[in-house]
Protein backbone atom coordinates (compact mmCIF):
# COMPACT_ATOMS: atom_id res chain seq x y z
CA UNK A 1 0.00 0.00 0.00
CA UNK A 2 1.24 3.12 -0.88
CA UNK A 3 0.85 6.57 1.13
CA UNK A 4 -2.75 7.53 0.09
CA UNK A 5 -3.89 3.84 0.13
CA UNK A 6 -2.78 3.74 4.20
CA UNK A 7 -4.48 7.20 4.35
CA UNK A 8 -7.47 5.94 2.58
CA UNK A 9 -7.94 2.53 4.66
CA UNK A 10 -7.51 3.83 7.78
CA UNK A 11 -9.84 6.75 7.40
CA UNK A 12 -12.73 4.00 6.29
CA UNK A 13 -11.78 1.91 8.98
CA UNK A 14 -12.08 4.40 11.49
CA UNK A 15 -8.22 3.31 12.60
CA UNK A 16 -5.62 6.40 13.57
CA UNK A 17 -2.11 5.35 13.67
CA UNK A 18 -1.06 5.20 17.48
CA UNK A 19 2.59 6.75 18.02
CA UNK A 20 2.42 4.80 20.90
CA UNK A 21 1.99 1.40 19.93
CA UNK A 22 4.97 2.33 17.53
CA UNK A 23 2.30 2.22 14.73
CA UNK A 24 4.23 3.32 11.40
CA UNK A 25 3.60 1.57 8.27
CA UNK A 26 4.99 0.70 5.12
CA UNK A 27 4.41 2.56 2.56
CA UNK A 28 6.97 0.74 -0.27
CA UNK A 29 6.71 -1.67 -2.33
CA UNK A 30 10.19 -1.75 -2.75
CA UNK A 31 11.01 -2.22 0.85
CA UNK A 32 8.20 -4.90 1.33
CA UNK A 33 9.91 -7.12 -1.54
CA UNK A 34 13.31 -6.87 0.00
CA UNK A 35 11.95 -8.02 3.53
CA UNK A 36 10.64 -10.60 1.71
CA UNK A 37 13.40 -12.20 -0.39
CA UNK A 38 15.82 -11.84 2.75
CA UNK A 39 13.36 -13.52 4.74
CA UNK A 40 13.20 -16.51 1.83
CA UNK A 41 10.35 -18.19 2.88
CA UNK A 42 9.54 -21.20 1.76
CA UNK A 43 6.65 -23.87 2.24
CA UNK A 44 8.18 -25.75 4.32
CA UNK A 45 8.29 -22.68 6.90
CA UNK A 46 5.73 -21.75 10.12
CA UNK A 47 6.16 -17.93 10.48
CA UNK A 48 5.44 -16.02 13.42
CA UNK A 49 4.79 -12.51 12.31
CA UNK A 50 4.92 -10.02 15.35
CA UNK A 51 2.68 -6.37 14.99
CA UNK A 52 1.43 -7.49 10.99
CA UNK A 53 -0.32 -3.82 10.95
CA UNK A 54 -2.34 -3.56 8.07
CA UNK A 55 -0.86 -6.66 6.42
CA UNK A 56 1.99 -5.07 3.69
CA UNK A 57 4.38 -7.89 4.98
CA UNK A 58 1.59 -10.92 5.34
CA UNK A 59 0.58 -10.62 2.37
CA UNK A 60 3.61 -11.76 0.69
CA UNK A 61 4.46 -14.07 3.85
CA UNK A 62 1.08 -16.33 3.13
CA UNK A 63 2.12 -16.54 -0.41
CA UNK A 64 4.97 -18.51 0.46
CA UNK A 65 4.67 -20.14 3.80
CA UNK A 66 3.22 -23.18 5.19
CA UNK A 67 1.67 -21.15 7.89
CA UNK A 68 1.68 -17.95 9.04
CA UNK A 69 0.68 -16.54 12.98
CA UNK A 70 0.54 -12.87 12.74
CA UNK A 71 0.26 -11.64 16.16
CA UNK A 72 -1.09 -7.73 16.61
CA UNK A 73 -2.24 -6.04 19.72
CA UNK A 74 -4.20 -3.60 17.99
CA UNK A 75 -7.90 -4.39 17.88
CA UNK A 76 -8.94 -2.40 15.05
CA UNK A 77 -6.17 -3.65 13.35
CA UNK A 78 -6.43 -7.26 13.97
CA UNK A 79 -10.18 -7.15 13.15
CA UNK A 80 -8.82 -5.38 9.52
CA UNK A 81 -6.78 -8.29 8.78
CA UNK A 82 -9.06 -10.68 9.66
CA UNK A 83 -11.28 -9.45 7.05
CA UNK A 84 -8.88 -8.34 4.68
CA UNK A 85 -7.38 -11.99 4.59
CA UNK A 86 -10.37 -13.74 5.15
CA UNK A 87 -9.84 -15.81 2.37
CA UNK A 88 -5.91 -17.01 3.66
CA UNK A 89 -6.49 -20.72 4.79
CA UNK A 90 -2.44 -20.37 5.51
CA UNK A 91 -3.33 -16.97 7.98
CA UNK A 92 -4.12 -17.11 11.68
CA UNK A 93 -4.60 -13.11 12.90
CA UNK A 94 -4.12 -13.45 16.81
CA UNK A 95 -4.87 -10.17 18.63
CA UNK A 96 -2.71 -10.10 21.74
CA UNK A 97 0.14 -8.57 22.86
CA UNK A 98 2.97 -10.67 21.93
CA UNK A 99 4.65 -10.16 24.97
CA UNK A 100 2.56 -11.89 26.93
CA UNK A 101 0.80 -14.69 24.18
CA UNK A 102 1.71 -18.04 25.00
CA UNK A 103 4.24 -19.07 22.59
CA UNK A 104 3.35 -20.68 19.83
CA UNK A 105 5.08 -24.25 19.02
CA UNK A 106 7.13 -24.89 15.88
CA UNK A 107 8.03 -21.46 14.14
CA UNK A 108 10.33 -21.47 11.97
CA UNK A 109 10.91 -17.79 10.88
CA UNK A 110 9.98 -14.78 13.29
CA UNK A 111 9.47 -11.81 10.88
CA UNK A 112 8.47 -8.55 12.00
CA UNK A 113 9.19 -4.38 11.44
CA UNK A 114 8.84 -4.31 15.06
CA UNK A 115 7.31 -1.30 17.15
CA UNK A 116 10.56 0.37 18.56
CA UNK A 117 9.14 0.93 22.10
CA UNK A 118 9.41 -2.61 22.96
CA UNK A 119 11.83 -4.09 20.63
CA UNK A 120 13.89 -5.17 23.19
CA UNK A 121 11.68 -7.12 24.93
CA UNK A 122 10.60 -8.90 21.60
CA UNK A 123 13.90 -10.24 20.58
CA UNK A 124 14.70 -11.20 24.32
CA UNK A 125 11.16 -12.90 23.84
CA UNK A 126 12.32 -15.09 20.70
CA UNK A 127 15.76 -15.74 22.13
CA UNK A 128 14.84 -17.05 24.87
CA UNK A 129 11.44 -18.66 24.69
CA UNK A 130 10.66 -19.42 21.14
CA UNK A 131 14.29 -20.24 20.82
CA UNK A 132 13.71 -18.94 16.91
CA UNK A 133 15.91 -20.33 14.19
CA UNK A 134 15.82 -17.50 12.26
CA UNK A 135 14.63 -13.61 12.69
CA UNK A 136 14.33 -11.04 10.71
CA UNK A 137 13.41 -7.45 11.76
CA UNK A 138 13.45 -4.11 11.15
CA UNK A 139 14.92 -2.07 14.13
CA UNK A 140 15.77 1.60 15.24
CA UNK A 141 19.15 1.69 13.53
CA UNK A 142 20.54 2.28 16.93
CA UNK A 143 19.12 -0.51 18.33
CA UNK A 144 20.36 -2.79 15.43
CA UNK A 145 24.43 -1.27 15.96
CA UNK A 146 23.46 -1.93 19.98
CA UNK A 147 22.99 -5.95 18.86
CA UNK A 148 26.52 -5.67 16.47
CA UNK A 149 28.46 -3.46 18.79
CA UNK A 150 31.97 -4.74 19.64
CA UNK A 151 32.95 -5.54 23.29
CA UNK A 152 34.26 -1.91 24.28
CA UNK A 153 32.32 0.63 22.46
CA UNK A 154 29.58 2.66 23.79
CA UNK A 155 26.81 0.99 22.19
CA UNK A 156 27.79 -2.63 23.51
CA UNK A 157 25.43 -3.81 26.19
CA UNK A 158 23.39 -6.61 27.62
CA UNK A 159 21.23 -6.89 24.24
CA UNK A 160 24.66 -7.61 22.85
CA UNK A 161 25.94 -10.16 24.98
CA UNK A 162 22.42 -12.16 25.33
CA UNK A 163 21.96 -12.33 21.70
CA UNK A 164 25.19 -12.70 20.89
CA UNK A 165 25.25 -16.16 22.35
CA UNK A 166 23.01 -17.51 21.05
CA UNK A 167 22.69 -15.83 17.75
CA UNK A 168 24.79 -14.67 14.95
CA UNK A 169 23.76 -11.29 13.13
CA UNK A 170 23.41 -9.36 9.79
CA UNK A 171 22.76 -6.24 8.84
CA UNK A 172 20.52 -6.45 5.75
CA UNK A 173 19.92 -2.55 4.87
CA UNK A 174 18.93 0.00 5.59
CA UNK A 175 15.38 2.01 5.49
CA UNK A 176 14.61 5.73 5.23
CA UNK A 177 12.01 7.12 7.06
CA UNK A 178 9.90 7.79 3.76
CA UNK A 179 9.73 4.19 3.39
CA UNK A 180 7.02 4.72 6.19
CA UNK A 181 3.44 6.51 6.56
CA UNK A 182 3.31 8.62 9.17
CA UNK A 183 7.52 8.72 8.94
CA UNK A 184 8.90 8.12 12.07
CA UNK A 185 11.40 10.26 13.88
CA UNK A 186 14.18 7.35 13.60
CA UNK A 187 15.93 5.39 10.91
CA UNK A 188 15.62 1.95 10.18
CA UNK A 189 17.86 -0.98 9.81
CA UNK A 190 16.59 -4.47 8.49
CA UNK A 191 18.52 -7.45 10.32
CA UNK A 192 19.09 -11.21 10.38
CA UNK A 193 19.36 -13.44 13.15
CA UNK A 194 20.39 -16.75 13.11
CA UNK A 195 20.42 -19.41 16.19
CA UNK A 196 24.03 -20.68 16.46
CA UNK A 197 23.95 -24.57 16.00
CA UNK A 198 25.86 -24.85 19.10
CA UNK A 199 24.52 -21.66 21.40
CA UNK A 200 27.92 -20.61 23.58
CA UNK A 201 25.66 -21.00 26.68
CA UNK A 202 24.18 -24.47 27.70
CA UNK A 203 20.82 -24.93 28.63
CA UNK A 204 21.99 -25.88 32.49
CA UNK A 205 24.11 -22.65 32.65
CA UNK A 206 21.37 -20.16 31.25
CA UNK A 207 19.71 -18.76 34.63
CA UNK A 208 23.45 -17.82 35.90
CA UNK A 209 24.44 -16.14 32.35
CA UNK A 210 21.57 -13.69 32.83
CA UNK A 211 21.99 -12.86 36.02
CA UNK A 212 25.61 -12.40 34.98
CA UNK A 213 25.35 -9.79 32.42
CA UNK A 214 22.14 -7.79 34.40
CA UNK A 215 24.69 -7.40 37.09
CA UNK A 216 27.83 -6.86 34.82
CA UNK A 217 25.97 -4.11 33.12
CA UNK A 218 24.02 -2.83 35.78
CA UNK A 219 27.40 -1.57 36.46
CA UNK A 220 28.53 -0.65 33.43
CA UNK A 221 31.23 1.66 34.22
CA UNK A 222 32.30 -0.14 37.58
CA UNK A 223 35.27 -3.16 37.16
CA UNK A 224 33.18 -6.05 36.73
CA UNK A 225 34.16 -7.48 40.43
CA UNK A 226 32.43 -4.03 41.73
CA UNK A 227 29.90 -4.36 39.43
CA UNK A 228 28.98 -8.48 40.25
CA UNK A 229 29.41 -8.19 43.82
CA UNK A 230 26.91 -4.93 44.02
CA UNK A 231 24.30 -5.80 41.99
CA UNK A 232 20.75 -6.58 43.25
CA UNK A 233 21.07 -9.20 40.42
CA UNK A 234 23.41 -11.52 41.79
CA UNK A 235 24.55 -12.60 45.44
CA UNK A 236 28.54 -12.61 44.77
CA UNK A 237 30.61 -11.74 47.50
CA UNK A 238 33.51 -8.84 46.48
CA UNK A 239 36.43 -11.39 47.44
CA UNK A 240 34.21 -14.12 45.09
CA UNK A 241 34.14 -11.80 42.17
CA UNK A 242 37.39 -10.78 42.49
CA UNK A 243 38.59 -14.29 41.98
CA UNK A 244 35.81 -15.16 39.15
CA UNK A 245 37.60 -12.76 37.44
CA UNK A 246 41.09 -14.14 38.25
CA UNK A 247 40.39 -17.30 37.68
CA UNK A 248 38.83 -16.22 33.88
CA UNK A 249 42.09 -14.59 32.87
CA UNK A 250 40.35 -11.82 32.58
CA UNK A 251 42.77 -8.19 34.00
CA UNK A 252 41.13 -7.28 37.76
CA UNK A 253 40.31 -4.01 36.52
CA UNK A 254 38.29 -5.22 33.18
CA UNK A 255 35.04 -3.92 33.03
CA UNK A 256 31.83 -5.73 31.88
CA UNK A 257 31.17 -4.03 28.64
CA UNK A 258 34.99 -5.29 27.86
CA UNK A 259 33.60 -8.88 28.26
CA UNK A 260 32.46 -10.98 24.96
CA UNK A 261 29.56 -13.07 25.00
CA UNK A 262 32.29 -16.12 25.14
CA UNK A 263 33.45 -14.55 28.56
CA UNK A 264 30.25 -14.00 30.00
CA UNK A 265 29.56 -18.08 29.14
CA UNK A 266 32.56 -19.18 30.14
CA UNK A 267 31.75 -17.12 34.13
CA UNK A 268 28.55 -18.79 33.78
CA UNK A 269 29.50 -22.38 33.55
CA UNK A 270 32.56 -22.15 36.35
CA UNK A 271 30.11 -19.58 38.79
CA UNK A 272 27.02 -22.73 37.95
CA UNK A 273 30.02 -25.69 37.92
CA UNK A 274 31.91 -24.33 41.09
CA UNK A 275 29.56 -21.65 43.42
CA UNK A 276 31.84 -18.81 44.04
CA UNK A 277 35.30 -19.54 45.40
N1 LIG B 1 4.13 -4.69 9.91
C1 LIG B 1 3.44 -3.45 9.62
C2 LIG B 1 4.17 -2.70 8.52
O1 LIG B 1 5.36 -3.00 8.31
O2 LIG B 1 3.56 -1.83 7.91
C3 LIG B 1 3.31 -2.57 10.89
C4 LIG B 1 4.61 -2.26 11.59
S1 LIG B 1 4.46 -1.07 12.90
C5 LIG B 1 6.10 -0.46 12.96
C6 LIG B 1 4.41 -2.04 14.39
C7 LIG B 1 3.14 -2.86 14.59
O3 LIG B 1 3.27 -3.58 15.83
C8 LIG B 1 1.85 -2.06 14.74
O4 LIG B 1 0.86 -2.63 13.94
C9 LIG B 1 1.48 -2.16 16.22
O5 LIG B 1 0.11 -2.06 16.49
C10 LIG B 1 2.04 -3.53 16.55
N2 LIG B 1 2.38 -3.75 17.97
C11 LIG B 1 2.85 -2.85 18.87
N3 LIG B 1 3.09 -3.43 20.05
C12 LIG B 1 2.78 -4.74 19.91
C13 LIG B 1 2.81 -5.86 20.79
N4 LIG B 1 3.24 -5.74 22.06
N5 LIG B 1 2.38 -7.07 20.34
C14 LIG B 1 1.95 -7.20 19.04
N6 LIG B 1 1.89 -6.18 18.16
C15 LIG B 1 2.32 -4.96 18.58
Amino acid sequence: MNTSEIREVTAREGLSPNKKLGQNFLCSDAVVERILAHAGVTPYDTVLEIGPGLGAVTEGLCRAALGVYAVEIDAGLARFLKTRFAQEPRLTVIHDDFLKHQPIPGITKAVGNLPYYCSTEILFRLAEEYRTPKIFVMLQREMAERIRALPGSGSYGAITVTLGAFYESETLFKIEKTAFYPQPEVSSTFIALTRREDPLVGDAHIETFRALVKAAFWGRRKTLATALSGSPHLSLEKAAASALVREMGLDEKVRGEDCSPGDFARMAEHLANHGPS
